[in-house]
């Protein structure tokens, strides 16, 4: 019997969790943590995630702030904006909604925003203390992840993970964390040679890749752990479009052990974590562990 992995059941039962620990901490501090938002330009996918994030945020809670730029606005003008709420001690987190308009460096952008604020946990420091074991905010998709993998199995030593992506924001942060619960991780990627071959080794499968339905059955060892990153709209024959992952759920999930929905797996744990990393922040710069 297959287990689904619902990350928007333990994504309510975190933000349940949380909304309890804000108020602790507004009684403690006189005010609530505090994440501010930038949202640059008129990308509609973007839109509608800093929407979530923001009505998340205020439902826990804790305030938040956001801030929009033009599509035309300048790197300045953003580095600018940046510096003002890394100065602000009202803002506790912050983060920079990407993708950024072509005209902007997005990776001077993250290099500027105060790591101690850095809730996406994207800033090289934060980056750095999680590759070498420090305490630091941790990106939020990879804890989705790994909180869902551990729904499955609450000990995941010795498994052999393998995780498809090596992006700097999910595929490397991923495989990091499931080094430190002591799996042995494979990282493969576009050039990965027999990917198929090498996943049907894997106890534990990670997809994030960005291609629709990519990993099908052929990629899947009978009782393995899979959990799908992936967020990929496709056309349908009807004109509308849906949400699918990476993973071809249908073919997949008879094999697996246990498996995230797409939607309804990894996504609604990403906001959780956001406002858990805000949470966190917004105690740690008080002082607090
Ligand atoms: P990315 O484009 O930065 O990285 C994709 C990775 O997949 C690359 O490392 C590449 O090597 C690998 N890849 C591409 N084609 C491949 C192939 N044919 N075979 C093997 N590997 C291949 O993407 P990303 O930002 O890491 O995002 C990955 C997916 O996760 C996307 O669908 C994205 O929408 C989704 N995502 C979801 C959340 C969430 O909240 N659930 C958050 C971030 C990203």
């Amino acid at each position: 019997m297959t287990t689904l992995l619902d990350g928007k059941a333990l994504a309510a039962t975190m933000r349940a969790d949380l909304a309890g620990k804000v108020a602790a901490f507004a009684a403690a501090h006189g005010r609530p943590p505090a994440l501010a938002v930038v949202l640059v330009g008129d990308d509609p996918a973007s839109h509608v995630y800093v929407a979530s994030k923001v009505k998340q945020t205020a439902e826990v809670g804790m305030r938040s702030v956001e801030h929009r730029l033009d599509a035309g606005c300048t790197e300045a003008d953003l580095l600018a904006l940046v510096d003002a709420l890394n100065a602000d001690p009202a803002i506790d987190g912050l983060l920079v909604q990407l993708p950024l308009p072509a005209q902007i460096d997005a990776a001077s952008v993250l290099n500027r925003i105060d790591p101690a604020k850095d809730v996406d946990g994207f800033h090289p420091v934060n980056a750095g203390k999680l590759a070498i074991g420090e305490p630091g905010l941790v990106p939020c998709t990879p804890l989705g992840a790994l909180a869902l993998a551990r729904l499955a199995r609450p000990d995941l030593a010795g498994l052999h993970a393998v995780v498809i992506g090596r992006s700097n924001i999910v595929g490397k942060p991923v495989a990091q964390l499931l080094l430190q619960e002591n799996c042995t991780v494979t990282i493969a990627h576009s050039r990965t040679s027999d990917l198929a071959g090498l996943c049907r080794t894997a106890d534990l499968l990670v997809a994030a890749i960005g291609r629709p339905l990519f990993v099908t059955a052929d990629f899947i060892k009978p009782g393995a752990i899979v959990i799908d990153v992936g967020i990929n709209r496709i056309a349908l024959a009807d004109g509308k479009s849906r949400l699918v992952g990476d993973v071809d759920f249908a073919a997949v999930a008879p094999l697996a052990d246990a498996i995230t929905p797409v939607p309804g797996g990894v996504g609604p744990m990403t906001i959780a974590f956001l406002l858990s990393n805000t949470l966190r922040a917004a105690s740690l710069r008080l002082g607090e562990p």
